[in-house]
């Protein structure tokens, strides 16, 4: 409509691109990321070894070092690259896994992307805004009965879900609170997935308490991306969006979330993508990314395009693509998602490189108080590859050995942005994280876990209570004691 029209051509604020630019040019260069990945081919041992240990001691890796990490053939030396990525992931984040859910709360969409169920050509979605009591009624499902407390809420792009829509939805999650079994759920930290916002758009979330700002690039191909957002679409324009978390930055917004849908372009220049965009933001701000997401293309309704792509990303690559991250950069958190079948998420889990996954997963929107079993595509922007429980999710988890964390206290404490930057490069974060998860899965374990879950769950709080105490001074251990004696006891929310 013209409405539409009007709303669209208002979108793009040109003057808060162009300050980032150096001489009209953004920091994607094709063809210098292609020149790396060919000057680096066949990498010496001693030199990927040099690598690892670089990438071992925090630091960001230069651009030739990662294209070198790209161009190993040698299967030992992959052995090497995903046993370091498994360290540092433990020297950085410990043993704990963050889980958290999506909140679908809109499938409207001006934008045409051509891989996505939601495009807006695609007249056989169901369309559908939820209102903030829809809004509410998901989120005390997802807090008062499953037992999460981070969402990453996600919508498409509207003048109907405008960033004033995205800061209510947002403040009405915040304020849910529902009984459980012995104490109450509430969701903690609300991330959003959503368009590109200017910077003013941007304050009004950091207003309302927006945790992290999540924008996956697509593709930093210049060309492919163009041929995949089609033109006359506010998507279309790439710089637009490659500066929306700078933009976040400059906003107040402290934690922001990098992604690439793999399967749209060759993996080995996204990975490059995702390493310029890194060094990009540590150069403007002094801070990278809180998390990278690394999706793969999946099917969706009435979408050949996910069915064709020739750039789709095998299993094999996939786990390599995974490692090469987080060797490059070293200090963020990593987000595998249920797109990914049971077994093969099970298998990147058990290698113990990333650091959050989602669980109890629907992207059907009013799914969750629909209570929908099955998936619907014409509800959804994809098919999921695994649907567990988070009950399920979390028992697996335990038989690994790892602590699931529910864990939001980093950002209400102020440990966000460049402090928390310091904190992860010196592994100190890796302590409080420690003694928060034992805290907030003591709360799960007494609400939500089935009998099972719970006889797994105790074995690894054990085994971190025992590790703690080892770890942290006389008086600091004490506190965690009675903390979580007053958990027991149905008190919730204790953090340090
Ligand atoms: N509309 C906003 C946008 O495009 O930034 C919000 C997010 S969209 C609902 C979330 C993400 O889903 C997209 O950024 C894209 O990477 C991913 N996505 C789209 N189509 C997909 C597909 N067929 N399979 C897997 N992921 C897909
Ligand atoms: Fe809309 Fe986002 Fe889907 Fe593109 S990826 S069609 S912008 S919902």
């Amino acid at each position: 409509s013209e409405k539409e029209k009007k709303w669209m051509e208002g979108v793009i604020k040109e003057e808060q691109i162009t300050r980032y630019l150096e001489n009209g040019r953004d920091f994607i260069d094709d063809e210098e990321i292609w020149e790396k990945l060919r000057k680096n081919q066949n990498p010496d041992k001693q030199r990927i070894r040099e690598i690892i240990q670089k990438s071992l001691e925090i630091e960001t890796l230069e651009p030739d070092e990662t294209a070198a990490l790209l161009n190993v053939k040698d299967p030992e030396l992959w052995q090497e690259i995903f046993d370091a990525a498994a360290k540092i992931k433990k020297k950085v984040y410990d043993s704990r896994i963050v889980t958290f859910a999506p909140l679908y709360c809109s499938n409207l969409c001006v934008n045409n992307c051509v891989y996505c169920g939601f495009r807006r050509e695609n007249t056989v979605i169901k369309r559908r805004r939820l209102t903030l009591e829809e809004v509410r009624r998901e989120a005390e499902v997802l807090a008062g009965e499953i037992g999460h407390k981070r969402l990453i809420a996600v919508y498409g792009e509207h003048p109907t879900t405008d960033a004033k829509y995205i800061a209510d939805t947002i403040r009405t999650i915040y304020e849910v609170k529902v009984k459980t079994k012995n104490g109450y759920g509430q969701i903690r930290r609300v991330n959003v997935n959503a368009a590109p916002m200017s910077i003013e758009e941007l304050e009004m979330l950091r207003d309302v308490g927006i945790g992290t700002y999540q924008v996956f690039q697509e593709t930093y191909h210049h060309e492919t991306y163009k041929k995949l957002h089609p033109e006359g679409t506010i998507k279309s324009h790439y710089q637009w969006r490659l500066y929306c978390h700078h933009r976040a930055l400059e906003a107040g917004v402290d934690d922001v979330a990098l992604g690439v849908l793999f399967g749209l372009y060759d993996w080995r220049f996204e990975v490059m993508g995702l390493l310029y965009h890194a060094r990009n933001l540590e150069k403007f701000f002094g801070i990278g990314p809180h998390t990278i997401s690394f999706p793969r293309l999946e099917p969706a309704a009435n979408t050949p395009f996910a069915q064709e792509s020739k750039y789709k990303v095998s299993d094999e690559d996939f786990k390599k693509l995974i490692a090469v991250i987080r060797l490059s950069v070293p200090y963020t958190g990593m987000i595998l998602t249920a797109r990914e079948p049971a077994h093969l998420r099970d298998e990147i889990l058990s290698m113990g490189i990333v650091t959050q996954t989602d669980a109890s997963t629907k992207i059907g929107i009013g799914a969750y108080s629909d209570r929908y079993t099955e998936q619907e595509a014409e509800r959804q922007q994809f098919l999921l590859g695994d649907t567990r429980s988070l009950d399920e999710l979390i028992r697996e988890l335990a038989k690994m050995g790892y602590i699931t964390s529910f864990c939001t206290a980093g950002y209400r404490c102020g440990r966000t942005g460049k402090h928390i930057m310091t904190l992860l490069k010196t592994g100190r974060e890796a302590v409080f994280c420690k003694l928060n998860a034992v805290l907030t899965f003591r709360e799960w374990l007494d609400d939500f876990a089935s009998e099972e879950t719970k006889i797994a769950g105790e074995q690894v709080i054990q085994k971190e209570i025992e590790e703690i105490k080892e770890r942290v001074p006389a008086e600091v251990f004490s506190k965690l004691m009675e903390y979580y004696r007053r958990i027991q006891n149905g008190e919730r929310d204790l953090y340090f």
